[in-house]
């Protein structure tokens, strides 16, 4: 048996619950975190009939977050959990991404998304804001009876042998299961504990957001479109957002401040300030959006390991990913949805499914991580470099740019059947 604690004057609560548990049956599935990751696994798991414990530090969940895409891969599991009825009225279904020259203004390239990307993959391609995704999920954890949930339980200790695992808090409480999923995010305390202690290295840049009433801005951002403007060293994003009532604005700029915290307020002249002049119509919506909020972007390699014995990491806490390329949260998705087919398939051995769930999404996500860094120099050219990628983006058929993403829309999980 091994305890680890983050905090060394902790009592030993986990090796406690361990002890204990031994003497019964095989709890439930611990699930630390109840963010986007932590929740789909719930549902996943209970899709499958295993039962799970989640475990979320914050006292309450409050609406956070701004906005979030959701490619054809994220909504097909949206889906298979049965949340995307409940989220489908919040969602914008953008018809197309429209590439735009930030400083002219001119439209180099308009993509297709809606009817064409849901055909093609079989599901569609949704934006809406994070807290919308988040409550979706939240209302299908609440309403399954195979999953609790408990609050303001921060994880500090794990305990694990002999077929169980133990998880307790700095309070004191603790429990115990078959396996552990940490699912803790970016910071994971649990990946620095049980894995690999390097911190994500911020990467000097930021990602300032904002959410502005739709029906204040001008027609050029009445259109059904997910819009992106290209600078030097920048771009903006923006698309509809809580069923097409509000626009979702994501501004990435180099950056010098480095923070944890996903939404630190920013002062609306920092933003105006920290542009590139811009085309009309985009300087018009920067100077609309009164609120923002400042995400310092973070890079950590994919770790060699993210499962051992009966424990397993999850979404950020696994794979941190860059924004270039909206997948963050899909990727959680998709972890949710292979990890609760891996303790399906493998109902009696869980190191073996956590070794397979590791297995099938790794060269996956590194794969998913190299592409977004890719995007993410790519936007961000400068001078004869900016002018060649637009020359190339305004050459080739729209459809085939999309088509070269096919590897990454088109994702399905491997059908499992039970061993
Ligand atoms: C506040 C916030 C705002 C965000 N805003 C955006 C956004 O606007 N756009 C976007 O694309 N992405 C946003 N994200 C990121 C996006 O949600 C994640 O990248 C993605 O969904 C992966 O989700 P995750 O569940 O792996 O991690 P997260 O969503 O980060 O969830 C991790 C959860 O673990 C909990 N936790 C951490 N440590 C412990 C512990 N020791 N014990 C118990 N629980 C713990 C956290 O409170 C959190 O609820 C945001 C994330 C957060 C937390």
């Amino acid at each position: 048996m091994s305890v680890l604690q983050l905090d060394p004057l902790a009592n030993e609560n986990a090796e406690a619950a361990l002890a204990h548990a031994r003497q019964g049956q095989p709890g439930p599935v611990l699930i630390v975190g109840g963010g986007i990751g932590g929740l789909a696994a719930a549902l996943a798991l209970a899709r499958r009939g295993i039962p799970s414990q989640v475990l979320e530090r914050r006292p309450a969940f409050h609406e956070e977050g701004a906005g979030i895409q959701i490619g054809p891969n994220g909504t097909r599991i949206l889906r298979r959990l049965g949340v995307a009825d409940e989220l489908r009225p919040h969602v914008g279904v953008p018809d197309a991404l429209s590439v735009r020259d930030g400083r002219t203004g001119a439209e180099i390239a308009k993509l297709p998304l809606g009817r064409w990307i849901a055909m093609r993959h079989g599901a569609p391609y949704w934006v809406a804001h994070r807290k919308d995704l988040h409550a979706a999920l939240l209302h299908a954890v609440r309403t399954e009876p195979l999953i609790a949930l408990s609050m303001g339980f921060s994880a500090s200790e794990v305990a694990s042998g002999n077929g169980h695992v133990a998880v307790a808090a700095e309070s004191g409480e603790a429990w115990s299961g078959r396996a552990l999923i940490a699912a803790d995010g970016i910071w994971s305390p649990l990946r620095s504990l049980l894995f690999d202690a390097t911190r994500p290295r911020f990467c000097g840049k930021s990602a300032a957001r904002s959410v502005v009433p739709l029906d204040a801005l001008p027609a050029d951002f009445q259109r059904n479109e997910t819009t992106i403007w290209l600078f030097a060293n920048t771009h903006v994003v923006h698309y509809p957002v809580c069923g097409g009532t509000e626009l979702a604005i994501v501004v990435v700029l180099d950056d010098l401040h480095d923070s944890s915290d996903w939404s630190a307020p920013v002062p609306p002249f920092w933003i105006q300030q920290s542009m590139p002049p811009c085309a009309e119509p985009l300087q018009a919506l920067i100077l609309e959006a009164r609120t923002w909020k400042r995400w310092a972007l973070h890079t950590l390699p994919v770790p060699r390991q993210w499962a051992h014995g009966s424990i397993a990491l999850l979404g950020d806490a696994a794979h941190p990913m860059l924004p270039f390329l909206a997948q963050g949260g899909v990727m959680a998705l998709e972890d949710a949805t292979v990890i609760a087919d891996a303790l399906h398939r493998y109902i009696d051995d869980v190191p073996a499914a956590l070794r397979w769930y590791q297995r099938q999404r790794r060269p996956r996500v590194q794969r998913v991580v190299r592409a977004s860094r890719r995007n993410g120099r790519i936007y961000h050219l400068a001078g004869p470099a900016a002018l060649a990628r637009n020359f190339v983006l305004r050459k080739l058929p729209a459809q085939r740019l999309m088509a070269r993403y096919d590897w990454l829309y088109g994702w399905r999980p491997i059908e499992t059947t039970s061993q």
